[in-house]
């Protein structure tokens, strides 16, 4: 739902008709654009393109001796996922507790993503976990980039978990011992640590892609990735690019954020546009000291419990809703979706004043096929004489040049081009290399399509638990979920510690029953391949029907957790 209005009933269908039409149009001229669908892109930043993929915020990683201990248990990558479930961990008693991380802290997305103007888009009292606990409250409505990384740090503090943990530090393989009952997880290092329970903690957006662009190496400027900003070449306050012209490449939700700030600072800045964003308001404002003075004790459990639910007026709304016929149902959701559309572009006609850049910020698919973008200043900047907007009516920059992109036969000299061109999503950034029973690769295990259990156990890979991968729910809140799985993993952790086991591994019947669970949860309607492409609808590909998110909705997601974890003995194997 998009609004908490309902469709303005008087508009006849044949003007929705119309909208979908040219929604379909823009989705097929794109298609037609990029038939190679997540192919288009390379995340394998090695060889020419390996500057693209270093840390800009470390010193080179210093040589150390290779780590062969045993930990209780191990966590592959230290962002959210992995602190908000170590904290978990904590208040049942473990003590032995490692972050394995690539960076050189914790902080995750947090830590790598520092561009100009990062912020979270989700309300800081709902997006930052651990509140209750940490005794802190958010100082704004949206957390800043810094905010939210000082947090991660914060908790690593409190919670002890920097004392084991091993940072600058990439895992290449995690395979099962059966004998030992342990993990053996081999590194980028040399190291060869041993870990009872891998949690793989490696975040669902945490490679940085590039799009395949002819010519991209021969460039002779500066370039990097969003997620890799050089502040020693911009200068921490973007005070170099006061000569500079830019260059950047994509709209999505870090460009948003980003373009604003360098509008303001750079000679010139050309934005290379292959599909806009929708822009909400965003209204950002700091917290009111009243409303923190009322707070009770576990306020933000309150809150979360508060939303697992389901807010009353969506629960009525949703009431309303099943009231109607399948198909009526579909047609009143879409409709108010297109209307929520063509407001995000009556905005842009009363803020952008040239027509034609108004007309080409316009995104022409439905609510939520992309990502919903808010930054109050990203239109305004298109207002400056020194911002041009490059529309590549769906192409998108298919050639770069020794001095720049080249567009129509227009070449665009740049002195810095920057990739917003997003990151992997989920797929093989997660299941790397993981050998279960029998040395058995994940991916063979998933040749015929996904097999879990929420997403999180996989049968034949004991004590391994999966965050943030496919067959989980969908949050547009993502800490949201990852709290909802780091909760679960910490309650089986404890369990098997209980029943003194060894391992404990799902059993068959009960992955195959959420396996079918998901099915039935998919393909209800043809929004995916009705959607623009874009990461949500693996850029237009088909994929299996259980390779995606669970459809059956986030309070199910949660209750069905609720009574596996109820009846343990039943759905998993201890040994
Ligand atoms: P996205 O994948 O959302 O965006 C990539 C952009 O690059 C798209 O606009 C894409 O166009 C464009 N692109 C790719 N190839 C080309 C090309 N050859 N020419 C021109 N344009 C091209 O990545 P982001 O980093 O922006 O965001 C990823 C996700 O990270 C978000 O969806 C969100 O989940 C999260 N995030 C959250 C933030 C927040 O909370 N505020 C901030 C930033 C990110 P096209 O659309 O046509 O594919």
């Amino acid at each position: 739902m998009a609004d908490d209005q309902g469709p303005i009933s008087e508009i006849p269908q044949a003007y929705y008709e119309g909208i979908k039409a040219k929604f379909a149009e823009a989705r097929d001229i794109r298609l037609k654009y990029r038939p190679e669908g997540t192919r288009q892109y390379i995340s394998d930043l090695t060889g020419v393109l390996a500057d693209y993929a270093k840390d800009p915020h470390a010193e080179e990683v210093k040589p150390r001796a290779p780590i062969t201990d045993t930990v209780e248990v191990l966590f592959i990558g230290g962002g959210f996922s992995a602190l908000l479930t170590a904290a978990r961990l904590r208040e049942r008693g473990v003590e032995s507790i490692r972050i394995v991380e690539r960076g050189a802290d914790v902080g995750g997305t947090w830590y790598w993503n520092r561009y100009p103007g990062a912020a979270c888009d989700v309300p800081a009292i709902d997006y930052l976990p651990l509140l209750d606990e940490m005794g802190v409250v958010p100082s704004r409505l949206y957390a800043k980039g810094p905010e939210i990384f000082a947090h991660c740090q914060a908790i690593a503090r409190r919670y002890d978990l920097y004392e084991l943990a091993v940072f600058g530090t990439t895992i290449l393989s995690t395979t099962w011992d059966d004998k030992a009952k342990l993990w053996i997880l081999r590194t980028d290092r040399g190291d060869e640590m041993r870990a009872k329970f891998v949690v793989c903690a490696n975040g669902t957006l945490s490679k940085p892609k590039l799009s395949k662009i002819e010519g991209m190496e021969r460039f002779r400027g500066k370039s990097f990735h969003s997620s890799r900003w050089d502040y020693g070449y911009t200068g921490e306050n973007l005070e170099n690019l006061s000569d500079k012209v830019v260059g950047i490449i994509g709209t999505g939700a870090s460009a948003v954020q980003a373009i604003p700030r360098l509008a303001k600072t750079a000679a010139a800045l050309y934005v290379f546009q292959r599909t806009p964003s929708g822009i909400d308001p965003r209204n950002d404002r700091e917290t009111d000291p009243a409303w923190v003075a009322k707070l009770q004790p576990g306020w933000q459990q309150a809150r979360r419990m508060k939303h697992i639910r389901g807010r009353d007026v969506d629960l009525q709304h949703k009431a309303e809703l099943n009231q109607l016929a399948r198909e009526d149902k579909i047609r009143r959701q879409e409709n108010e979706n297109i209307d929520h559309m063509m407001r995000i572009h009556r905005r842009i006609d009363e803020i952008v004043k040239d027509k034609a850049t108004a007309d080409a910020l316009k995104p022409w698919y439905m609510f939520m096929c992309k990502r919903p973008c808010f930054d109050d200043e990203y239109l305004p900047a298109y207002n400056r004489p020194n911002v041009h907007l490059i529309d590549t009516h769906g192409k998108g920059i298919t050639e770069i040049g020794p001095e720049g992109p080249v567009f129509e036969g227009v070449t665009y000299p740049l002195d810095l081009l920057i990739y917003a061109t997003g990151f992997e999503v989920q797929m093989t950034g997660i299941y790397n290399e993981i050998r279960g029973r029998d040395g058995r690769e994940i991916n063979e295990t998933y040749a015929e399509g996904m097999r879990t259990l929420f997403g999180v156990h996989t049968h034949g890979y004991p004590n391994l638990f999966i965050m943030g991968g496919y067959q989980a729910s969908f949050q547009f809140n993502l800490t949201f979920m990852l709290q909802c799985q780091g909760d679960h993993i910490a309650e089986c952790i404890k369990m098997a510690r209980e029943h003194g086991a060894d391992a404990i591994d799902v059993r068959p019947d009960t992955e195959e029953w959420w396996v079918q669970e998901v099915i039935a949860h998919r393909g209800k309607t043809s929004r995916n391949a009705d959607c623009t492409p874009g990461y949500y609808n693996f850029e237009g590909e088909f994929n299996r029907r259980q390779d995606g998110n669970y459809n059956g909705g986030f309070f199910q997601y949660y209750t069905h957790m609720q009574s596996i974890r109820g009846e343990l003995e039943k759905h998993f194997l201890f040994e």
